[in-house]
C-alpha cells in the first residue's frame, strides 16, 4: 500500500463515478484530511464556564473563517458562496451549539469530545434521510465538524492551496473551502474516495467544467504524491502511473475532447433543429434563482424547471411573499421569451427544511411530501401562489405542480390558486391574463389517468426521477439498488410513450425535466417516443442541442419500434448504444461520448 509522498509507480486503474466529463493527466496532489486525534477527560465542575467559553471561541474563530472564504467568493462573483451560508447556520444551530453546550453541563467532559458525541448525533439524522441531495450534505456536516474541532485544538486548516502546475486533486472529500482555492489554483482535475452525483464536489466540478470522479474506492491508499493520473470523467475511472502507451491514448483522446467540446460550446446558442428539420426546445433546470442567467448562457431556450423548495431550506423562517415575488421575477427576467417553468414547493419529509419543521416519517418518499404537504398547509401554498400570480406580469410564466397524484389535488390547488387571483385583483395588482398551468408527471397513477388529467391542465412535464422510483420500486437515493434504477427499462419506455401519446391527442404540451432529459444516450429514444421539449442541467445543454442536429427523427422512431420488441433493459441499452454509434457516426459530438456509446 502507498502512503502519501511514496512514489511506487505501480500501474492500476480504480473505477468510481464520472461527474464531470472529460480526460485530465497531471500529478497528484493528496489532500490530507486523516482523522485528527480527539482527547477526553472530565473537567471539575467549577471549570464549566471556562470550558464552555472555550468551546464558544471555537465557534466564534470557525463563524469568522467562514464569512471571510464566503465574502471572498461572493466578491469574485462565484457562486458555491451559498454553501458557505450553510455552514454559518450550522454554526449556530440548537442542535449543534446546545447540544454541546449541554453534554458538558451534563457530563463535565471536555468540548471536543462532547463536540465529538453531538456530530455523531447529527450525522444520523442525515443517514436516515431518503433523498440522495440531502443525505449529501452529511459532509457538510464532517467540514463543519472538522473545522471547528481542529479550532478547539488550535490545529491549523488543511489547504490545498499547494496544487503544483498541472496537478490533480486527490482527496477524502473537498470542502466548500477547498473549493474556492481550487477555483484559483492551476488544477486540472479531481478524484475523491466520497461523493456521489449531487455531492458538492460534482457539482462544483460540473460548473468549473474540470474532469471529475467521484466515489473511488481505495483511491487514498493507492495514490501517492507525486504519481502520474489520468482522471477519465466521461467513462468514470482514475488510472494511476499509467503504461506509455495508454497515457498517449489518453493525450490523444484528450485533444480530440478539447477539441470538440469547444466546437460544441462555440455554437450551443444555435437552434436545435434535427437533421430531418423538427425544432426541439432544450431548456435548463435550476434550483436558485442566481443560476438562471448562466443556464441560459449555456444556450438554454428557457428554464424547464425552477426547483423552488430551495428557497425554503437553511433558514428558520420560510420565504415570505415580497421574497419569493423578488426571486421569481428575477428568474422571469433572466429566462426572456423562453420563459420559466416554476414548480410549487416539492418538500416534505425526506427534504430538510428547518423552517417548516416537519416531523420525522418512516418512509418519507412516499410520505407527506410536496402538493400533499402544500395542501396541508394552505397558509403555507397560499403565499407561494400569490407571489407566483404577482411575478407573472415580468416574464413567461407556467406554474408546475409536483408529485400529483390525483384530480383531487389538481382540483384543490386550482380553487387555493383562483381564490389567490380574487384576492390579488381585489387588492388592484397586476397579473397576466393566462398563465400556463401544468403537471408534473412522477407517479404511476398520474400515467394511469393521464388522459382525465390532461383536460384540467395546460401541460405535462415528465419527471423521471421520481417516474423511475416509483414505477419500478427502487429508490433513487439507495446505492444497494442502484443497478436497478434505470429509465430505458422496457416499463419506462412504454410509461413515456403513454404519457406522449395522451398528451398529443388530449392537445396538450409535453415534456420532460428528470435527468434523463439530459442523458446523451436517452436522446434518441426521447425523440423516437415524440418528445420536442426537454429541461436538464445547464453542462448538458450544449452537447445535448449538438446532437440534436446530427439525428433525424425518422431514424429515431424506428429505433423506438425495434427496442420495444426488446424485454430486458442490457438488450435495450445494448441496441440503443450500437445504434447511437452509427446514428452519430462522424458527428460533432460522436467523440465526445466515446467510451459511452
Ligand atoms: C423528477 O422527479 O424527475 C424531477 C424532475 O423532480 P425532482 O428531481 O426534483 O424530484
Ligand atoms: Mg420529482
Amino acid at each position: 500500500m502507498s502512503r502519501p509522498g511514496d512514489h511506487t509507480g505501480a500501474s492500476r486503474i480504480l473505477s468510481g463515478l464520472g461527474v464531470s466529463p472529460g480526460y485530465a493527466i497531471g500529478r497528484a496532489y493528496l489532500v490530507d484530511r486523516r482523522r485528527v486525534q480527539i482527547p477526553k477527560y472530565h473537567f471539575e465542575p467549577a471549570q464549566l464556564d471556562a470550558e464552555i467559553e472555550r468551546f464558544r471561541a471555537a465557534l466564534k474563530v470557525s463563524e469568522e473563517q467562514v464569512r471571510t472564504l464566503r465574502n471572498r467568493l461572493e466578491v469574485s462573483g462565484e457562486e458555491h458562496y451559498l454553501i458557505l451560508d450553510a455552514h454559518q447556520l450550522m454554526l449556530q444551530d440548537e442542535m449543534l451549539v446546545d447540544g454541546v453546550c449541554q453534554t458538558m453541563r451534563a457530563q463535565h467532559i471536555n468540548p471536543e469530545w462532547a463536540l465529538k458525541k453531538v456530530l455523531r448525533s447529527i450525522k444520523q439524522v442525515f443517514d436516515n434521510i431518503d433523498d440522495e441531495y440531502f443525505r449529501e450534505r452529511r459532509s457538510d456536516v464532517d467540514f463543519v465538524g472538522d473545522r471547528l474541532m481542529r479550532n478547539l485544538l488550535g490545529m491549523s486548516q488543511p489547504t490545498v492551496s499547494g496544487v503544483a502546475h498541472s496537478g490533480i486533486i486527490v482527496a477524502h472529500d473537498l470542502s466548500p473551502a477547498d473549493t474556492l482555492e481550487l477555483t484559483r489554483s492551476p488544477v486540472l482535475g479531481f478524484a475523491t474516495e466520497a461523493g456521489g452525483r449531487t455531492s458538492h464536489t460534482a457539482i462544483i466540478a460540473r460548473s468549473l467544467e474540470l474532469p471529475a470522479v467521484v466515489a473511488v474506492g481505495g483511491l487514498t491508499d493507492h495514490v501517492g504524491r507525486g504519481d502520474v493520473l489520468v482522471i477519465d470523467g466521461t467513462a468514470g475511472r482514475v488510472i494511476i502511473n499509467p503504461p506509455r502507451a495508454e497515457l498517449e491514448r489518453y493525450q490523444a483522446l484528450q485533444l480530440v475532447y478539447r477539441a470538440q467540446r469547444a466546437r460544441i460550446d462555440a455554437v450551443r446558442h444555435d437552434a436545435a433543429t434535427t437533421d430531418d428539420g423538427h425544432r426541439i426546445v432544450v431548456r435548463g433546470n435550476i434550483e436558485r434563482p442566481d443560476e438562471a442567467a448562466g443556464v441560459l448562457d449555456h444556450g438554454a431556450a428557457g428554464i424547464g424547471l425552477f426547483r423552488t423548495e430551495y428557497l425554503y431550506m437553511n433558514r428558520e423562517v420560510p420565504p415570505d411573499e415580497e421574497e419569493q415575488l423578488a426571486h421569481y421575477r428575477a428568474v422571469l427576467e433572466a429566462a426572456g421569451p423562453g420563459g420559466a417553468t416554476i414548480r410549487t414547493l416539492d418538500i416534505g419529509g425526506d427534504k430538510l427544511a428547518a423552517s417548516l419543521r416537519l416531523g420525522p416519517e418512516a418512509n418519507p418518499v412516499m410520505g407527506l411530501r410536496a402538493i400533499r404537504l402544500c395542501l396541508q398547509r394552505p397558509d403555507l401554498f397560499k403565499v407561494q401562489l400569490r407571489a407566483l400570480l404577482r411575478a407573472s406580469v415580468h416574464g413567461e410564466l407556467r406554474v408546475m405542480l409536483p408529485l400529483i397524484g390525483g384530480l383531487e389535488e389538481i382540483r384543490a390547488t386550482r380553487a387555493l390558486y383562483d381564490s389567490c387571483r380574487a384576492e390579488l385583483r381585489a387588492e388592484g395588482q397586476p397579473l397576466a391574463d393566462e398563465i400556463p398551468f401544468g403537471i408534473m408527471v412522477e407517479l404511476p397513477a398520474a400515467v394511469t389517468l393521464a388522459d382525465w388529467f390532461a383536460e384540467e391542465v395546460d401541460f405535462f412535464s415528465i419527471g423521471t426521477n421520481d417516474l423511475t422510483q416509483y414505477t419500478l420500486a427502487v429508490d433513487r437515493g439507495n446505492r444497494y439498488v442502484a443497478h436497478l434504477y434505470n429509465p430505458l427499462h422496457p416499463a419506462m419506455l412504454r410509461t413515456i410513450a403513454h404519457v406522449v401519446r395522451t398528451a398529443r391527442a388530449a392537445d396538450i404540451e409535453v415534456s420532460m425535466c428528470g435527468e434523463m432529459a439530459g442523458e446523451p444516450l436517452a436522446l434518441p429514444v426521447l425523440l423516437g417516443l415524440g418528445l420536442r421539449t426537454l429541461s436538464m442541467n445547464q453542462n448538458s445543454v450544449a452537447l445535448i442541442k449538438s446532437m440534436v442536429r446530427d439525428l433525424r427523427i425518422d431514424e429515431c422512431e424506428a429505433l423506438v419500434a425495434e427496442i420495444a420488441a426488446l424485454r430486458t433493459v442490457a438488450e435495450v441499452e445494448d441496441h440503443v448504444r450500437k445504434s447511437m454509434r452509427h446514428m452519430l457516426d462522424g458527428a460533432l459530438a460522436a467523440s465526445m461520448l466515446d467510451p459511452m456509446i
